[in-house]
């Protein structure tokens, strides 16, 4: 046998130490490493130790994992302790207060996608989630049983949606041109993130937010500093009740999360509410034709949720059934692709 190509056994070994990678990302996350070193750039192991509360040995051994996987970098003073600083990767993405933090993102991968990642086995054996497992309930609504059970999870969810919404969020609003659409409703817009990028996008159009009502009424706490009232909230259950009128229907990752036969109600419900004319914008990831990738999709399929991951073929035929032709497929360099179907 011949020996391993170098490329081969790097690849491999990536593979095998992904995990304790996102590990040490979301631990030094959660032990606010980077907010803590962006204040007060270049303290050693010791003087993060003190302010994390953590063991000297334990932090030393965190900082170097993170200046090795390009999240700090460390300068060494002839003979004198290594400094840590930030790189422009950590201070982009990683900070509380960065406009593109995925903080919140990050703290929902390490109390929930990791607890659940950690049954995957059951869950391909079963072919159901591990929430009953990972959390200890059964939970028929994952959304109402699982991750807005408590105010402390509701709100962790929530901000996990916020941060991506602001990362993708302008992608989305410019994927197209909205400029015949005077008002929006985002079905499951959350915390009104997305919302505020397509009023920022589109200074014409008016948004209304739709979401559960646990949802709706933390909204406040996520209002933007800069706001001109261009983006209200209703509260309700998009599978139940009336869905406000508008010209433009959002569903950014919405359809992911449930099976057809849900997504088929809603996109009666919605495909009821539009008239000839009327959008539909569709954000989520789009799976390769041949299922083949984006990886991002796949591993997310693997979580088990009810849902499932499609291709931009598969969802225009869903709502091809829903009287709705797609105009545009975009697929954009940001974490969603998005589509623009219309109502004939
Ligand atoms: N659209 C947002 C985004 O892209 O960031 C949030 C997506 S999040 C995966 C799904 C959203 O759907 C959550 O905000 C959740 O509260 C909402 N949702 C779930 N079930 C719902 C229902 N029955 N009625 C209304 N909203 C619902």
């Amino acid at each position: 046998d011949s020996e391993p190509k170098k490329d081969d056994l790097q690849r491999i070994i990536d593979l095998m130490d992904g995990f304790k990678a996102s590990k040490a990302l979301f631990t030094a996350s959660k032990m606010c490493v980077f907010d803590l070193l962006q204040s007060r750039p270049g303290l050693d192991a010791a003087q993060v130790a003190q302010e994390i509360k953590a063991s000297v040995k334990g932090t030393a051994c965190l900082l170097e994992a993170c200046v090795s996987l390009g999240l700090l970098t460390s300068k060494q003073r002839a003979c004198q302790k290594s400094v840590y600083e930030n790189t422009d990767l950590s201070s982009h993405f990683l900070l509380s207060d960065a406009p593109f933090s995925l903080r919140g993102y990050i703290q929902h991968c390490n109390d929930t996608v990791w607890p659940l990642f950690s049954h995957l086995e059951s869950a391909v054996r079963e072919g159901a989630n591990q929430r009953e497992k990972a959390f200890g309930k059964t939970s028929k609504d994952m959304f109402q049983d699982t991750f807005y059970n408590s105010q402390e999870a509701k709100l962790r969810f929530m901000n996990a949606m916020h941060s991506i919404a602001k990362v993708t969020g302008r992608a989305v609003a410019t994927a197209f041109d909205l400029s015949s659409f005077k008002t929006a409703c985002d079905l499951g817009g959350c915390t009104g993130a997305m919302a505020y990028e397509f009023t920022k996008a589109h200074p014409g159009l008016s948004v209304t937010v739709f979401d559960l009502p646990a949802v709706v009424e933390m909204s406040e706490h996520f209002l933007p500093l800069h706001t001109d009232n261009r983006v209200s909230f209703v509260a309700g259950d998009f599978f139940k009740d009336e869905l406000p009128k508008a010209d433009l229907y959002i569903l950014a990752r919405i359809l992911h999360d449930w099976p057809d036969e849900k997504v088929g109600i809603l996109l009666s419900k919605i495909a009821n509410a539009c008239t000839a004319g009327c959008g539909l914008l569709l954000s989520e990831i789009f799976l390769d034709e041949d299922r083949r990738g984006p990886s991002r999709g796949l591993l997310q399929a693997l979580s088990m949720s009810e849902g499932k991951q499609r291709s931009a073929t598969e969802y225009g035929l869903l709502l091809k059934s829903h009287g709705f032709i797609t105009a545009h497929v975009r697929h954009t360099d940001n974490l969603l692709d998005a589509m623009l179907c219309i109502k004939v």
